[in-house]
């Protein structure tokens, strides 16, 4: 936990697939790889530290409530379409 970034330690998901039966999309088994693929930039850019939110939901109903966060994602079509939300 220690070593972890601060954008790891504060992200949240909704399950989405393939436990919710509402989802279009992934949410909790996808957020931790995007995470990977973000933190290399904000370590690039000495971000690291920030407590930046990223929030991502499987459909509009937002239980991870992505609207309330720095950078939301909210799936608007089945598959891996996205509504960027940033704050
Ligand atoms: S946001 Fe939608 S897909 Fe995700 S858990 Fe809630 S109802 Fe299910």
């Amino acid at each position: 936990m220690k070593n972890l970034s601060s954008i790891r330690k504060n992200f949240m998901a909704s399950v989405a697939l393939n436990t919710c039966l509402l989802a279009l999309a992934e949410g909790q088994r996808d957020l931790p790889n995007l995470i990977g693929k973000i933190e290399p930039i904000l370590k690039k850019y000495k971000l690291e530290k920030e407590n930046i939110i990223i929030r991502m939901t499987g459909c509009s109903n937002g239980c991870s409530r992505p609207y309330l966060a720095e950078i939301g994602l909210v799936v608007v079509f089945y598959g891996l379409y996205y509504n960027l939300y940033l704050i």
